[in-house]
């Protein structure tokens, strides 16, 4: 009698050489707001965006866009839930560990661009890195090699109020960029510009998000915009409603 083998290596048992964690992921999120009306903007809600994805957050006024943008941009807490980055969970940051992890992670887009009016267009794309503690002729020469690459080349010196709206906002989009962030975040960057400035803001911002390979997340109302990403969050209520990829 043939003695039985041993049991063969069950190879399928072995587990997968670990995926990448998410870059963004939000587990379990809610936020309440409290006061003389009791809002909770963001409801249980939880998602996973992976490297590299560029997703649009859709929805109408008020159903939590810019609170769920914020809480990703960690410039909002949680009331529950964590929201996790490159799988380092914000609980249990400390408000300057937070400070830390959005100043060298993640890039702002804001609506009405929150550039500093005293600043030149140089200062201003600058400023994030002369934060980081750069030296100086280092912060220059990177702000404009990025106001170069988003076509402001010529108006270093100028001050945000001697621009055009599309150009401010291309100013504020190369100081999102000047610390190149794995994370970029826009909350309805084309929402001030017209409709044909804010198609060539998004054709920067994917022409970008092409060339850097970040993670990028846009809060829009425009559907246009929406249907230009891979994937489309809907939102109503502080809830997802619709997630698709096309
Ligand atoms: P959206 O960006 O989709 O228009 P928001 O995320 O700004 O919506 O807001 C979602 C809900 O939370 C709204 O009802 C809003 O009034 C409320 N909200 C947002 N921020 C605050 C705040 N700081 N204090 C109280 N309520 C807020
Ligand atoms: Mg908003």
């Amino acid at each position: 009698m043939t003695p039985t083998p041993a049991a063969a290596p069950r190879s399928d048992r072995v587990p997968p050489a670990s995926a990448p964690p998410p870059a963004i992921e939000l587990r379990r999120v809610t936020r309440r707001f409290s006061g003389k009306r009791d809002v909770v903007a963001l409801d249980d809600v939880s998602l996973a965006i992976p490297r590299g994805e560029i997703a649009a957050v859709i929805g109408p006024s008020g159903s939590g866009k810019s609170t769920l943008l914020n809480l990703v941009g960690g410039l909002d807490r949680a009331t529950a839930g964590d929201v996790v980055v490159d799988g380092a969970p914000y609980a249990g940051l400390s408000d300057d560990d937070l400070t830390r992890v959005r100043r060298d992670k993640i890039g702002f887009i804001f609506q009405f661009f929150n550039l500093l009016p005293t600043l030149s267009c140089l200062e201003n794309v600058g400023l994030p890195l002369h934060l980081r503690g750069w030296p100086r002729r280092k912060v220059d020469d990177r702000a404009s090699e990025l106001l170069s690459l988003v076509q402001l080349g010529h108006r270093l010196t100028h001050l945000p109020e001697e621009l055009s709206g599309g150009e401010r906002q291309r100013v504020a989009i190369a100081r999102a960029l000047s610390i190149y962030p794995p994370i970029l975040l826009a909350d309805e960057p084309t929402g001030n510009l017209d409709t044909r400035t804010g198609e060539e803001i998004l054709a920067l911002v994917r022409d970008l998000h092409q060339r850097l390979g970040s993670t990028v997340v846009i809060v829009t109302h425009d559907m246009t915009v929406a249907d230009s990403c891979e994937r489309t969050i809907a939102l109503r209520d502080g809830r997802i409603v619709e997630d698709r990829r096309r």
